[in-house]
């Protein structure tokens, strides 16, 4: 496959997507990067360096076809919060009708505090993948990084909590199959205050 430059920000359906970062915490089993080599429906989400806000902007270009902007590449974003305080005060002011960031939800253990409050300035959405119940199948399927095994499980929920709080969507997704008790998975997000959403698991390169 002949790669192309990496792609800052892509279109899937009505959606704009900004790939800001490809560091992340985690290398969960499910993660397409593996197995699609960091190709996304025809963009390589692959970056060489991480792009600048201007740069991410400039990417974005004109907003008036998307219903929303999605904080979402290969890697999880709030390593990057400062900047995407930036590009989402610009975004709004150039007429970004929603906001939303998919993160593996360890925001709060990358950046030692509480950032519920900080994303709760720009965020109208957000898409916690948390997948299980158990702190143990957590490890077991996210492999997460050493640093975030003891505590990882943990300080997700309570991301999710003080998400909950103060950003008007907190939504938990689940892969399809990771989950033994779902009915269990469904009582621990409701008590967070948050709502579930199941994915399925995409595993044929899609190049539509
Ligand atoms: S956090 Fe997202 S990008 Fe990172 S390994 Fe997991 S699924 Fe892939």
């Amino acid at each position: 496959m002949k790669l192309t430059p990496p792609a800052l920000a892509y279109r899937y359906k009505d959606a704009l997507y900004l790939n800001i970062t490809s560091k992340c915490p985690t290398a969960c089993e499910f993660c397409i990067k593996f197995s699609w080599d960091y190709q996304y429906r025809g963009n390589n989400l692959l970056l060489k360096k991480e792009p600048g806000v201007r740069e991410i902007l400039e990417a974005a270009g004109d907003l008036s076809t998307y219903s929303e902007i999605v904080f979402c590449g290969y890697g999880e974003s709030t390593y990057r919060l400062e900047e995407m305080k930036e590009i989402a005060r610009a975004l709004k002011a150039k007429g970004a009708k929603k906001i939303r960031l998919n993160t593996i939800g360890l925001g709060n253990l990358i950046c030692k505090r509480n950032i519920a409050p900080d994303l709760a300035l720009f965020l109208d959405s957000v898409s916690v993948s948390l997948n299980t119940s158990d702190p143990e199948t957590w490890v077991k399927v996210l492999h997460p990084l050493p640093e975030y095994r003891e505590k990882g499980f943990e300080s997700v929920c309570g991301f999710i909590r003080e998400c909950a709080k103060v950003i008007p969507e907190t939504y938990v997704t689940a892969v399809e199959g990771i989950e033994k008790d779902p009915k269990k998975f469904s009582a621990l997000v409701e008590s967070l205050g948050a709502k579930v959403r199941l994915r399925p698991y995409l595993d044929d390169y899609e190049n539509s």
